[in-house]
């Protein structure tokens, strides 16, 4: 099976979510539906600034509980982000997140795939990146172990894990990127051995 998150799914007025992925829920349900994908997307329903989903704050929440029962189940993983397509000449103030990253740099992309050494399984990631760059923009971005969601399932439960972040300037692409996701997990799941 394959688990989707996405932590950071409940709208606030502060725009403190992730728009792009819940706009991805759709496309990547009916793209799995066909390509025959057993899957499971968990979706998170807290507001990110109450408590956030994706940090260890959150380990006690019936989100984190859900997560544990499921990746008991799991093959593969996919924490799934979205960011603002910030304009390359956007001001500092609007590009750097709270934990130091400049989204000018992700923005030169469709997907990008924030990746943390030692932890995110290569294989999964190189298949993952390899299908997609036949259809979009990729990027792979090194960052620290404070993403609590991919963290958790690569150590912890041993599901290999990825973590993806969408543009949301690029919602056009997203029916394919699904696609393309859906494919991919189809042909690992395929290949392993139950
Ligand atoms: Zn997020």
């Amino acid at each position: 099976m394959l688990l989707v998150t996405v932590p950071h799914a409940k709208r606030e007025a502060s725009g403190d979510h992730d728009e792009g992925s819940i706009r991805m829920i759709p496309h990547l349900k009916r793209a799995l539906d066909n390509e025959g994908v057993d899957y499971e997307i968990l979706v998170g329903d807290t507001y990110r600034s109450i408590i956030d989903l994706n940090r260890g704050e959150a380990r006690n929440t019936e989100f984190a509980k859900d997560m544990r029962r499921l990746l008991k189940k799991s093959r593969y993983h996919i924490d799934l982000h979205s960011f603002p397509d910030v304009s390359q000449d956007a001001s500092e103030e609007e590009s750097i997140t709270a934990m130091g990253d400049d989204i000018r740099n992700w923005a030169l992309s469709d997907v990008v795939f924030l990746t943390i050494p030692d932890i995110t399984d290569p294989v999964f990631l190189e298949e993952m990146k390899m299908g997609l760059e036949e259809t979009v923009i990729v990027d792979d971005i090194q960052t620290d172990d404070y993403n609590f969601i991919t963290v958790f399932s690569q150590v912890a439960m041993d599901v290999p894990s990825i973590l993806l972040e969408l543009n949301e300037g690029s919602v056009q692409a997203y029916p394919a990127v699904a696609a393309e996701i859906a494919r991919v997990v189809g042909r690992l799941l395929g290949s392993v051995v139950a």
